[in-house]
């Protein structure tokens, strides 16, 4: 029988969880580097150069991937013949202190991103915590961690349907992958279960993703069960869509494909599809009662040396000086570099913002938004001598229920975000003369270095949701939707669904 110590395992979640905040899968770069030389659409070769740098900047500064450290989701599988030094925690609450003491770490703190009573208040635990965990108890004498911090863009992309046993689930991913936007921030994996019952399906469709990326090697061997043929038929249906990183159209929206299944009710075929995104983190170890798990930190010759490029018509803005006149000529894809003062607010203070117009008090003090750029972001916690943590763009499509009210009552001219703008609010933009831009969603190491100073001017109490002032010196950020209501995320990925069609028939 194996004694494992239970401050060894909480040690070991606590180390996992810091090496994962700064560490990519290697596979999963490797992957991104593939796709990146394989890639034809200058844009979404460019979004991958900032993935692909702002992950070697990560790994080398030791410093979040992304500013969404993710909500920890954790496999503990317990062997019968393990037993534990002491009893005074159970698996979930050693899990729960490994994730507060990783958040809390004041050399690498994380963002702490879970709020308590989720259909009210929504009020922060402040450490992460608690975390999702799934035990198993199995054969043998060890214990096998899984463990990673899922991000909330990704993880809101989820979907679930109950087919019919006859339906074909090719047919239902190509179906419902473009209706997932961009929010999810490919190129990622796609983690599918098959099978059992609806929550069944949803934890393999989860445990899958802890899989290394290996697509091309099964391509090389090529199919030889029910599962491994359907990965490679989801993988080419998927990039067929033309969608591309960060929903901006090209060859690559998935690096894999991952399935789990196990059997089902004659009557049923659940499936349940997770995406994972360009902060893909996890890590897998086991505990045999000789210590703690010690992850081998990778080494850093082993990302690629991609340089990020600007191209020749890149437009320098001012936009301390800016007005509606000044960004009428901003066409959709262009690419900005924003220098300036821009204001930071997301979904509490969207809502905020909401409840004090709609009782008639106007803004909070010191808020003006007249002929101001509002950037979607909840950024890390400064630590050292930085000005702000990593600070990338969030989902902006979930402000789209705030942005008539922002453009109409606020004198607002523009918004960052990351993926794509609803309909109704693309007809917005374009009626009030704004314009939404678009920064890279996994790329927030990167994106910060280019924030020179930081400032809460209103809702401190938010916490990483307060307004922020930031001073921006050449912000990288492309035109999404430009203020004729042109929108990159319609065009590109049509455009390149329609290459990607052509150059087969040609073959
Ligand atoms: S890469 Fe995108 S979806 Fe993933 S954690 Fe970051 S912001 Fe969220």
């Amino acid at each position: 029988m194996t004694v494992i110590r239970q401050a060894d395992f909480i040690e070991s979640i606590a180390d996992a969880l810091q090496y994962i905040s700064y560490y990519h899968p290697l596979d999963y770069v490797k992957a991104v580097e593939d796709a990146y030389n394989r890639e034809q659409n200058p844009a979404a070769k460019d979004a991958m150069a900032q993935i692909l740098i702002n992950s070697r900047m990560s790994a080398e500064g030791r410093r979040p991937i992304c500013q969404d450290t993710g909500i920890v989701t954790c496999f503990v599988k317990v062997g019968m013949d393990v037993k534990w030094d002491n009893t005074a925690l159970t698996v979930q609450e050693m899990v729960d202190e490994g994730t507060r003491q990783a958040y809390l770490n004041s050399d690498n703190p994380l963002r702490a991103s879970i709020v308590a009573d989720p259909a009210g208040a929504r009020k922060n635990t402040k450490d992460n915590t608690p975390s999702v965990v799934h035990i198993d108890l199995v054969a043998g004498d060890k214990i096998e961690v899984m463990i990673a911090a899922k991000g909330g863009g990704s993880e809101n992309k989820s979907k679930m349907a109950m087919l019919n046993p006859s339906d074909d689930i090719v047919e239902w991913i190509k179906k419902t992958v473009p209706t997932m936007g961009a929010g999810w921030c490919p190129p990622g994996m796609l983690g599918i279960g098959i099978g059992g019952t609806a929550e069944k399906a949803a934890v393999m469709a989860k445990e899958s993703l802890m899989d290394p990326v290996d697509m091309p090697a099964l391509m090389e061997k090529g199919a030889e069960t029910t599962d491994e043929q359907l990965r490679i038929d989801i993988y080419n249906a998927v990039n067929d869509l033309g969608i591309g990183a960060q929903g901006l159209g090209g060859l690559t929206t998935v690096v894999d494909i991952k399935i789990k299944s196990c059997p089902t009710h004659a009557a049923s075929k659940p499936v349940v599809l997770i995406p994972n995104c360009a902060a893909t983190r996890h890590a897998h170890f086991f505990l045999d009662g000789s210590g703690p798990a010690n992850l081998q930190p990778p080494k850093l010759e082993d990302w690629p040396k991609v340089t990020w490029e600007l191209g020749e018509n890149v437009r320098r803005v001012n936009i301390d000086n800016c007005t509606k006149a000044d960004i009428a000529d901003w066409k959709a894809g262009e690419t900005v570099l924003l220098s300036g003062k821009i204001l930071t607010g997301r979904d509490a203070a969207h809502k905020r913002i909401k409840d004090m117009l709609d009782r008639g008090e106007g803004l909070p003090e010191g808020v003006d938004f007249t002929n101001r750029f509002i950037y979607y972001v909840g950024p890390v916690d400064a630590v050292g001598d930085e000005v702000v943590g990593p600070a990338g763009p969030t989902t902006a499509t979930r402000m789209d229920k705030f942005t008539d009210m922002m453009l109409e009552q606020t004198g607002l001219i523009g918004m960052i975000g990351k993926s794509e703008r609803g309909p109704a609010t693309v007809d917005s933009i374009a009626k009030q003369k704004a314009v939404y831009l678009m920064a890279v969603g996994g790329a927030a190491y990167l994106v910060s270095k280019a924030i020179k100073k930081s400032r809460v001017v209103a809702f401190e109490d938010l916490g990483m949701e307060a307004i922020y002032e930031f001073e921006v010196e050449d912000m990288p950020v492309s035109v999404a939707v430009d203020s004729t209501g042109n929108n990159v995320h319609e065009t590109g990925p049509a455009i390149w669904r329609g290459k990607i069609a052509d150059a087969k028939k040609a073959k």
